[in-house]
């Protein structure tokens, strides 16, 4: 237990939560809220960088995102849930490193021409789009957090965090916010139902609030090995996105049985996908029926708010902090 480190991680409400962000994320966050002062926030300011055309939605989809978080495990008692917007220090502070922050530390972040030419449906020739890992920095700050669980490739955005914070220090001559480490995670990479990184944009999600039948019907449909055309075909079990999910969720033993069944010709791919469906349900049992416990949108309501009540607080307190420091 290390109670005495803050801890800070967010998630995008720009959709329904599907199985990647659980494994990405949010399944580490049942086991962070134990360890550390836990702040986990859903980012709906950060959604509005790509959505704030259409935002239609964005309110259901942050109410049903915050049941999903709390049917994972995460226990509002223990970590602190909120809505980003709720808490109106993180726009306060983002303006104020907007102030200090030279551009081309932002134009420079590598995700960001990549993003604008991947999402050329959107025109994000916006300052919110370039400005947003300055948002992610006050995010961060604000909790004055030791630690942010990042992938590697977010690695870069921390840095950018770091750089902003040290500059903020250093010109205003005070320790006003702690510098975050990044908190490397390693998990198991949930692919797509098309093998390809699972993603909202690739249309290849499975949502975490789909119900069982639907979670079957989705990978009845999911791509195999695709040199398997018939069942007399020898699989080659690596190559299929259907039995990294095997590996994910079943036993070991049947990992085993499966792969060389598949070797052997002798399973076919929808016997294998089945018994694929099967192993998941069994694994998100537990998470549907805690769903059903947190179905009433009153009490989602009274929990980010509670949430937001205990943010500001904190968030309060640093922003007071860099405002004297500011001579505001
Ligand atoms: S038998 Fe299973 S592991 Fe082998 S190719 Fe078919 S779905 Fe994939």
């Amino acid at each position: 237990m290390n109670t005495t480190k803050t801890l800070l991680s967010g998630i995008q409400p720009t959709g329904r939560m599907h199985l990647g962000n659980y494994f990405g994320a949010v399944q580490s966050w049942v086991t962070y809220q134990n360890d550390y002062n836990t702040f986990l926030f859903i980012a709906d300011l950060h959604a509005l960088t790509t959505k704030y055309m259409s935002p239609e939605g964005l309110r259901e989809t942050k109410q049903s995102l915050l049941q999903d978080i709390l049917a994972c495990g995460v226990d509002p008692k223990k970590a602190c849930v909120f809505f980003q917007s709720d808490v109106s220090m993180h726009a306060e502070l983002h303006l104020l490193f907007s102030m200090m922050t030279p551009l081309p530390w932002l134009e420079r972040v590598p995700t960001y021409k990549d993003k604008i030419t991947a999402m050329q449906d959107h025109d994000l020739n916006t300052y919110g789009f370039l400005g947003y890992p300055l948002l992610q920095a006050a995010d961060i700050a604000l909790y004055q957090a030791d630690v942010v669980p990042v992938g590697r490739d977010q690695l870069p955005h921390m840095e950018l965090t770091r750089e902003v914070i040290r500059r903020f220090n250093h010109l205003v001559q005070k320790p006003v916010f702690k510098e975050p480490e990044a908190l490397l995670t390693s998990h198991d990479v949930l692919l797509g139902t098309d093998g390809r990184k699972m993603s909202k944009s690739y249309g290849n999600t499975i949502p975490m609030s789909d119900t069982p039948e639907q979670r079957s019907a989705t990978v009845m449909s999911m791509v195999t090995d695709p040199n398997r055309i018939r069942k007399t075909d020898p699989g080659t079990p690596e190559v299929c996105p259907v039995f990294a999910y095997h590996r994910i969720f079943n036993t070991a033993d049947r990992v085993s049985e499966i792969a060389a069944a598949c070797r052997g010709a002798e399973i076919g791919c929808v016997a294998c996908k089945r018994d694929c469906a099967a192993a998941l349900n069994a694994h998100l049992a537990p998470i549907d029926e805690r769903r059903l416990t947190w179905s009433s949108t009153d009490t989602l309501k009274d929990i980010a708010k509670d949430g937001a009540k205990r943010a500001i607080l904190v968030a309060g307190e640093s922003l007071a902090k860099a405002k004297k420091s500011l001579h505001l």
